[in-house]
């Protein structure tokens, strides 16, 4: 097992991974920003390095300064959390020349699943269902249209090396898909700096349903169930439960069975998460994250199964802990993201943090890095907290959630807790009667 860890990320990520090394008996090395001397993370773990100033680009996507920080401080393993450099095959390869252990899963997996469209074909050759859409990237907008007569109208125009829900665009008829590629490729280069885009079918009223693989380096694959993230805005999650509400037991053994046979097929070594959209009863994939991810508490709290060791133990070469026969779902769970935002506006809303008391009790776990005192620095992401709460049936669940965002107080910055009081509350939300549209029209009508 490792003796030192170094957590290439910052926030509530890398506290995760910090608690579950501290638990292992493995010492910490934080990094962080100047912006970020004083933050929980630093605090917490045993050593810290600064690898540079505020922009991301100079400090937690500095590769040579993190790899710097790994050799003077003698780390054994690197793990990236979620976001920075967790999907960067260029990061993981430099790690392992390096001569430390990447914990994730090898750089030419990462390559693949990090485009949409090798992703996609590779997914195809495993027998896993995809999305409908153009068979690879469209280089020119009239090969754009003449794969969308195909597809079928509306389309939906991605980027291949696209995340974060950016970048996406609708073309309702060939016109709109003819401005829309330029200005998608345009974009995606900015953005991605790789400008190619492919179509997919743009699904009416699917859900998100995504599936928790784990594997280690001794064939074995075990697959944790599904989560429903179809509470989005912009594409981001805001809200994630498991199980899905609704989805039969059957559907749910079928695409468990696919994501554990795909992934032994791709020989996958780490967590990864299988993404879907769900409609009319069949599962679409759209991609593969080859990495830990936000909402994985609440895959936690229903199979007792911690993520983040196994994924450390996995990377040390040891056998998983858990076999496929001993997972069982127990109970619900949900997550609410919270963020630094306005509620009405959604308007980020950095700032000193007044007060911070965060709620208890039988069934509530929260995972951030604020304190009293601490100032959400203006750089980062706005996901400052998650309030993940488990119940034995979804009511309980979500009569706990009511009660445990009454309790959580964050003064000094706005936070969306005022939303998810008012969807814990909403019909739609109680009755899971939700697709991935359901928001965006919701906070549009208010
Ligand atoms: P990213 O990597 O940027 O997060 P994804 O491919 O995972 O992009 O898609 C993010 C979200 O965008 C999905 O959860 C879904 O809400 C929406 N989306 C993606 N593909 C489609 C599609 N073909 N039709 C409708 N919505 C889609």
């Amino acid at each position: 097992m490792f003796e030192k860890v170094l957590i290439a990320n910052r926030g509530e990520i890398a506290l995760r991974v910090h608690r579950a090394c501290k638990e292992m008996g493995i010492a910490t090395v934080a990094i962080h920003s100047t912006a970020d001397a004083d933050a929980m993370h630093v605090r917490l773990a045993d050593e810290s390095v600064c690898v540079g100033p505020p922009p991301a680009l100079e400090s937690y996507l500095n590769k040579a300064a993190i790899l710097s920080a790994a050799t003077v401080t003698n780390a054994d393993a690197i793990h990236p959390g979620y976001g920075f450099l967790s999907e960067n095959a260029s990061f993981a390869r430099m790690v392992h020349e390096h001569g430390f252990t990447f914990i994730g899963p090898n750089a030419d997996l990462i390559a693949v699943m990090g485009d949409k469209v090798a992703a996609k074909a590779a997914m195809i050759e495993a027998g896993v269902p995809v999305v409908p859409g153009s068979p690879g990237s469209v280089d020119d907008v009239e090969s754009a249209v003449a794969a969308a007569e195909e597809v079928g109208y509306p389309v939906l125009v991605k980027a291949a090396a696209g995340g974060g829900g950016r970048g996406m665009k609708v073309a309702q008829d060939a016109d709109a898909l003819r401005k829309a590629v330029p200005v998608a490729q345009q974009e995606a280069q900015i953005n991605f700096g790789n400008p190619a885009v492919f179509l997919e079918r743009y699904l009416g009223h699917p859900r998100h349903i995504e599936v928790q693989v784990l594997g280690d380096k001794h064939g074995n694959v075990v697959s944790l169930f599904e989560r429903d993230c179809s509470l989005q805005r912009k594409h981001q999650k805001v809200w994630e439960e498991a199980p899905a509400p609704g989805l039969s037991e059957a559907a749910r053994e079928q695409i468990g069975s696919i994501c554990r046979e795909a992934s032994a097929r791709i020989g996958y070594e780490t967590a990864g998460t299988f993404e879907f959209l769900y409609e009319d009863g069949e599962f679409f994939f759209i991609e593969m994250n080859t990495r830990i991810q936000v909402e994985h508490p609440v895959t936690e709290m229903i199979t007792g199964v911690d993520l983040v060791a196994e994924m450390i133990r996995v990377a040390a070469g040891e056998k998983l802990s858990i076999r496929q026969e001993d997972l069982k779902i127990n109970g619900h769970a949900v997550e609410c993201r919270i963020n630094a935002e306005d509620p009405e506006t959604f308007a980020p809303s950095p700032g000193r943090i007044s007060d911070f008391h965060t709620p208890g009790g039988i069934g509530v776990r929260v995972d951030s890095a604020l304190y009293s005192g601490y100032a959400v620095p203006p750089y980062y992401d706005s996901l400052v907290a998650k309030l993940v709460v488990h119940g034995q049936t979804r009511t309980a669940c979500l009569a706990r959630v009511q009660r445990a965002l009454e309790e959580m107080v964050i003064g000094g910055i706005s936070t969306n807790i005022p939303l998810h009081q008012k969807l814990v509350a909403e019909q739609a939300v109680v009755e899971g009667n939700y697709d991935i549209h359901w928001l965006e029209r919701y906070v549009g009508l208010k």
